[in-house]
C-alpha cells in the first residue's frame, strides 16, 4: 500500500434532511477509492423501504453498504487490513455504537459516520450528539428552508400535510409522511396531545 498509515480518527457529517449529508459520505467514499484505499460501508437495518444493500443519496447516487442490527455487529464484519469505515445513518445505532467507533480509530482506522443530529421534534438524535462530541473532525450542514429560504437545520415532520405533534408515535398506518428541511422559525412541533 502507498502512503503513510492512517493513525486513527472519528468524522462526523451531520445536518437535517436534504443538507447533502450522504451526497457527502458517498464523496468521501469514492476519494478513498480514487485514492485505492479499503474501505468498507455500513447501516444500520431500518426497514425495508430502501435499497436494502445501498447508501442512496436523494440525487440517486449509491455506494454499497453492509447492513448490520446492531452497532457491535460491525465489529464482527470488519476485514483486518481494512483503511476506513463509512457509517451511514448513525442516528439510529444504540450506544456501543460509541464503543464501536472509538475501538476503530483507536486501531488506526479512519471513521467516517454520517447522520442527522436532530429528530423532528428538533431534540438531539439518539447518540449523534455523542458521535459529534468524540469526534475530531464535525461538519454540520444546512439545507435551504421549503417555506422561507433561509439556511434549515431542522427537519419537519408532516402527517397528511400538517406538522407532526409532538406526541405522534414514529409508525402511523394509513397517513401520508413527508418531511422538510426548516429553520428554527418555521419548523414547527405542536405539544397539544395528538390532536392535530
Ligand atoms: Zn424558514
Amino acid at each position: 500500500m502507498y502512503g503513510p498509515k492512517n493513525h486513527g480518527w472519528i468524522e462526523a457529517i451531520v445536518g437535517p434532511m436534504y443538507s447533502g449529508k450522504s451526497e457527502e459520505l458517498i464523496r468521501r467514499v469514492r476519494r478513498t477509492k480514487i485514492a485505492k484505499q479499503k474501505i468498507q460501508v455500513f447501516k444500520p437495518k431500518i426497514d425495508n423501504r430502501f435499497s436494502k444493500m445501498d447508501v442512496v443519496s436523494h440525487q440517486g447516487e449509491k455506494e454499497e453498504a453492509i447492513v448490520v442490527e446492531n452497532a457491535e455487529e460491525i465489529l464482527r464484519f470488519i476485514e483486518n487490513d481494512v483503511q476506513v469505515v463509512a457509517i451511514d445513518e448513525a442516528q439510529f445505532f444504540d450506544e456501543n455504537i460509541i464503543k464501536v467507533i472509538n475501538y476503530l480509530a483507536d486501531n488506526e482506522k479512519r471513521v467516517i459516520c454520517a447522520g442527522l443530529d436532530t429528530d423532528f421534534k428538533g431534540e438531539p438524535f439518539g447518540y449523534m450528539p455523542n458521535i459529534m462530541a468524540i469526534a475530531e473532525f464535525v461538519d454540520k450542514f444546512q439545507a435551504i428552508c421549503m417555506v422561507c429560504g433561509n439556511p434549515a437545520t431542522r427537519t419537519q415532520r408532516l402527517i397528511d400535510g400538517k406538522p407532526a405533534n409532538y406526541y405522534e408515535p414514529v409508525v402511523l398506518v394509513g397517513a401520508q409522511e413527508s418531511y422538510e428541511a426548516r429553520c428554527r422559525k418555521c419548523h414547527t412541533v405542536p405539544k397539544n396531545n395528538g390532536v392535530r
